[in-house]
Parts: C-alpha cells; structure tokens; sequence
C-alpha cells in the first residue's frame, strides 16, 4: 500500500543544500551572507540599491478560503520551483511562521507536500531569532511607557487610555486581558492591560514596511502607545524609545535566506496578521529578491479581497512594488462549498455545485483585472479527490470568461506538477500592465472604505457604529485622513458575514471601530471582533510533538 508521506517525513528525507550555494544561483557573494548554521543566513544590506528591480514581481492570492486554507503557500513554493525547473533565476519571498499556531491547529506556513520550504523545524520554531527580537522591542517601549508613569508621570499619560500591549510569541488566551503593576507604590501603578501575540504588534508591520535602519527608527517613533488624560496621543517617540527598540531590532531587519526542498532561494521574512495588519512578508525581502532574481514569486495573506488588495494598497503603494502577474489559486473542493455544498460532502464530485461556487473566483479574477489593471492566472491546486470531470468543468468556465486557467499538481509532484503554471506565469509577465488602485489616499477615511466595499467586495455601503464615528472624527483631528486602510474582515466571505459564501450582493459592511497604526502607516477598520491573542484548542497540535534521543523531532505538522 502506498504510504503517504507526511511533510515533515518529506523534509526529512530531503538532503538540503548549503546555504551559500543557494546564495550564489542569484549570485549573492557570502561576504553578503551572515550565517545563522548551515542552512539559513541573514543578507547584509550594506551599501545595496534595492530599489533596481530587475525581477518579475509575481503575487499569488486566492479566492475565499475554507478553514482548512486552499494552498497559497504551497502554490508560491511550487511555483517558484517550477519556474527553477524551467530553467529561470527565480527567488521566493514568503512569511515567517508564527510559533503560536505551531502548537495549536494550524501551523504549516511553510507549505506542503512536495513543495515546502526547509529546514521546516527551524522556519516554524525559533528561526533566526526575529520573532524574539520584535517581542523585545515591542515590551522594551512597554517597559519604559509604565516605568514613565511611575517615575511621576511628566507627560500626564492617562493609564486608562494606554493602548500598546506587551507581546509574547504563543497562544495564550489567558494573558488577553490582566492587570499589572500590582503590589504598592514600589511595583508600579496599577492599571487594565494585556498581551498580543508577537506577530499582532505593530512592531511586526512595521519591520515589514521599513526599508532601512532610518525608515525603521522614524516608524518606530510614530507608533502610538496610549493618550493623555486630555486625549492627546502618547508615542514611542515622546518616550524615547525609538533607538534603543532599533538597536534591538537590527539583525531582524536583514531579510533572512532558506530553500525549498527542490533548491530554490526562499526569503522567510516578516509575518504580520492580515487582518489587523497587512499580511505579507517584508518590503525588503520582497526587493532583494527582486534585484537578485529573474522572476520573484510572494504571497498575499488570506483571500484576493482582503490578501491581494492590502498587498497593492499598503505594501505596494508604500514602497513602490508593482508585480507583472497575479496567480489567483483555487481549488475544487472549497469551490464546491462556496457553491452550497456542506463541509462534510466535499470529497464527492458534484458538479452543479462547482458551477454555482464559481462565482467566488469570477469576482476576484475580475477584481484583480478591472480594479488593480493586473494580468492574472488561475491556477488550481489539484486534491487528490478532484475528478476529471471537475478538473473539466472548472477548465471550461474560466475559458468562458476569458480567464487563464492552469492545472498544478506541485503538492504530490512537486516542480514537475507545475510546468504549465510556470509556462502561463512567464507568459502572462510579458504583457503589459499598469497597478491601478480602488482609491486614492487624499480621499476621506470614508470614501475609502467605501470604495473597497463597493468595488472589491461588490457590496452596497457601509454601516457606522457609534464608536466607529468617534473614532474616525479623531483620525481626522489627529491629521491621519491621508493613509490607506487596512480592513479588518472575515476571510471567509467577500462580505463582513462569514457564512455569506459564493458571491453575495446587496450586503452591507458594519464598521465597528477604527484604530490607528501611525507608525506602520495604515488606519485599521475593524469589521468584527478581532483576536489579537489567540488561545489553544480542546486538544492542542503540541500534545503530538515529540523528539526522541538523536534529536529527532515529530509531529511538527
Ligand atoms: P494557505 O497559504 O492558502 O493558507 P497552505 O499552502 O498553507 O495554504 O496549505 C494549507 C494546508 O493544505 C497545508 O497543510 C498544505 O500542506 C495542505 N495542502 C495544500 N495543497 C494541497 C494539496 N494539493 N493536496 C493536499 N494538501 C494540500
Ligand atoms: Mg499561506
């Protein structure tokens, strides 16, 4: 019987090679390598212009997922080795996983299958250390907000209004909401406070987004921790933290450098949420790999319209990024949900079904064309119960719309499952193209949002909350009018409703709350409640961790 290997059986067996010779096929010398073992390194920007983009820019997104996720990283592994495996320079550039998931439910950012990237242990534990660092700095500004309160308070902070949270890296539910400094006047003041996963703070987006030391130290500054007792806004600046958080934070800006399983250079840099925050890797990794690559492939948290659209209206606009094409992944099963078909039923063919849940990838293929003026390709993520006649029909309805449509089977083939993907990608990056936006950011914070809603979530307007009007009005006091929003929506739906599946029309979003991320650089639109600290499930993925006396580990996905 044939024995399906699990991915971290397929990592295991998988000879990697050293990390300089990864480095050299984009011709990067290991005087540019900082070695963290044999098989990760940090590059050295020192004295580099990253702004020559010589590479494709490829951005792989998806339709609205299943809880399960429909592959995009995967997807992105496999393309980038299938690009490889057609003999093109190509570099990928992906998130760094965080270790809460790791010992909850879903861990796995580093693809599957046949296409992972390696050494998939160190990715998905501590790495090179850059989780640690931004949790320092982020409690470094923590320590020094409360310690300047105990020490008299000169700048009135109003302990009731502080809004920075401390950090750790783990699903901890039971530290969301605590009280501190307990213990009398020598133990510091008491108040309300609690703590965020790593990846949640700001500090994360805006390692993402800074594209130099004085980029990062300037955005550092901006961040704010709290407000007055008269209401006005208490940075990281006011308190001076900015240069120690940068020095903490260093090496962590370096882009770091592994591999796939097939030997493609992989960039693992950077992994804000993409719901509070934008959800892509960093700015930096994203252009050393373009200036060192022929063609560089990256992801977009979550699906096209939250994923693909943060991608163009934060990270791209912010920093300059265009890509040449967009691979819009879907995949038949969750189709078949979108089309009506329960959780349960989706490993039997159904094809009415199929062609009902089309709708979902037809309104963001046409998002990523008529809204952003990208050429896309669709490709699907082929599972082992997709029949041919599925395979067939779903062909045939993107041919109908005119859509480019692939079939990519890298998840149990690896490279050799994704040439024609490859063959499209190469293709489709040769036609012109020109990143258009659903709006412009002189516009009102409402006009924004109303835009997004209308155009890429194809719903009518948008509902306020009282405290989403308070608190817009204080953007607007404070001078923050002219950022992009950065929206805070379920995944799961193209509306703000989780379970409006396919593609629903004539909904409305209701905005609860607006916050703000002055130094990332984005106004937050929070269309639900959002965890920022996540908690473990009834019976938690670390019960099947182990590792045994060669210090071989297990259960690791
Ligand atoms: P996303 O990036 O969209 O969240 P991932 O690429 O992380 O999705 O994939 C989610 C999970 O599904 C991973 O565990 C991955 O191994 C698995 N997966 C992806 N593609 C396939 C496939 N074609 N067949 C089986 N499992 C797959
Ligand atoms: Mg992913």
């Amino acid at each position: 019987v044939f024995k399906i290997r699990t991915d971290i059986e397929i990592a295991q067996n998988t000879e990697l090679e050293p990390i300089e010779e990864i480095a050299k096929k984009m011709n990067i010398t290991s005087n540019q390598l900082e070695y963290y073992g044999k098989y990760k390194a940090k590059i050295n920007l020192k004295n580099k212009d990253l702004n020559k983009k010589v590479g494709k820019l490829i951005l792989v997104t998806s339709i609205n997922p299943t809880p399960a996720g429909e592959g995009k990283t995967t997807i992105s592994v496999g393309l980038g080795d299938s690009l490889q495996h057609i003999g093109k320079k190509t570099a990928i550039a992906l998130r760094e996983p965080s270790l809460g998931p790791v010992f909850g439910m879903k861990g796995g950012a580093a693809g599957g299958g046949y296409a992972q990237v390696v050494p998939m242990e160190d990715l998905n534990l501590h790495f090179t250390g850059d989780m640690h660092a931004i949790g320092a700095a982020n409690n470094l500004a923590a320590a020094m907000l409360d310690n300047h309160i105990q020490q008299g308070n000169q700048l009135n902070i109003d302990p009731r209004r502080i809004t920075w949270k401390r950090a750790v890296d783990m699903n901890d539910r039971q530290l969301r909401n605590i009280t501190s400094g307990l213990g009398g006047p020598t133990n510091g003041v008491p108040r309300e406070d609690g703590f965020e996963i790593t990846v949640a703070s700001e500090i994360m987006a805006v390692l993402c987004l800074a594209e130099s030391l004085v980029d990062l130290k300037e955005r550092l500054s901006r961040c704010i921790l709290g407000y007055t007792y008269e209401d006005e806004p208490i940075t990281v600046g006011d308190i001076k933290a900015e240069g120690a958080m940068t020095v903490l934070l260093k090496d962590a800006l370096k882009p770091n450098l592994v591999q796939t399983l097939e030997g493609t250079p992989t960039f693992i840099h950077g992994g804000p949420f993409a719901n509070i925050a934008h959800g892509c890797n960093s700015v930096l990794a994203t252009k050393t790999a373009l200036s060192h690559a022929d063609y560089v492939v990256t992801e977009g948290g979550f699906g096209a319209d939250l994923g693909a659209e943060k991608f163009f209206d934060i990270k791209c606009r912010t920093s300059n990024l265009e890509p040449d094409a967009v691979v819009v992944v879907a995949t038949i099963r969750a189709l078949k949900m979108h089309g009506g078909l329960a959780k349960d039923d989706l490993h039997h063919e159904d094809l009415a079904a199929l062609r009902s849940g089309f709708a979902n990838l037809k309104k963001h293929v046409e998002n990523m064309g008529k809204v952003f003026g990208m050429n896309t390709v669709v490709a699907i993520n082929s599972f082992s119960a997709d029949t041919p006649a599925e395979n067939n029909l779903l062909s045939k309805l993107c041919e109908a719309e005119g859509f480019r449509v692939v079939l990519a089977d890298i998840w149990s083939q690896g490279s050799a499952g994704g040439e024609e993907m490859a063959r499209a990608v190469v293709e489709v990056c040769e036609e012109p193209s020109t990143l258009t936006y659903p709006y412009a950011l002189e516009e009102s914070i409402e006009a924004k949002i109303t835009k997004v809603v209308q155009k890429i979530y194809g719903g009518v307007g948008v509902d306020w909350s009282p405290a989403a009007t308070r608190s817009l009005h204080q953007l607007e006091r404070l001078g923050f009018s002219d950022l992009p929003i950065c929206m805070a929506k379920t995944q799961y739906s193209l509306s703000d409703n989780p379970t409006l599946l396919g593609q629903p029309k004539g909904f409305t979003v209701s905005v609860q709350d607006l916050t703000i991320s002055a130094g990332a650089g984005f106004i937050v639109i929070l269309t639900g409640d959002v965890l920022k600290m996540p908690g473990l499930p009834k019976k938690p993925a670390a019960e099947n961790i182990d590792i045994d006396q060669n210090g071989k580990i297990t259960g690791l996905f």
